[in-house]
């Protein structure tokens, strides 16, 4: 995870879809719309920006297979 560059932001080297789309919310955000931590604006945010939003989808959709994969560890005792 890199922070972001100045060039994403440089129109020359945008998409025009990207160009439509709001900001992107924070990764600590969609982790936390991920465990369903957010408050309902908040979530409502995030629900709508996914809508618009492949990037924003693909990292959701990698933090809920994270978050799946750790909770089914969690679950597992002892792990003899
Ligand atoms: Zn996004």
């Amino acid at each position: 995870m890199s922070p972001p560059s100045a060039a994403m932001y440089n129109p020359q080297v945008m998409p025009a879809a990207f160009l439509a789309a709001p900001a992107h919310p924070d990764e600590h955000l969609l982790d936390l719309y991920a465990l369903g931590r957010l408050d309902s604006s908040e979530e409502a945010r995030i629900r709508e920006h996914l809508m618009i939003c492949d990037d924003c989808c693909l990292h959701l959709c990698n933090t809920t297979e994270f978050i799946a994969a750790l909770r089914a560890r969690f679950k597992q005792p002892g792990g003899a």
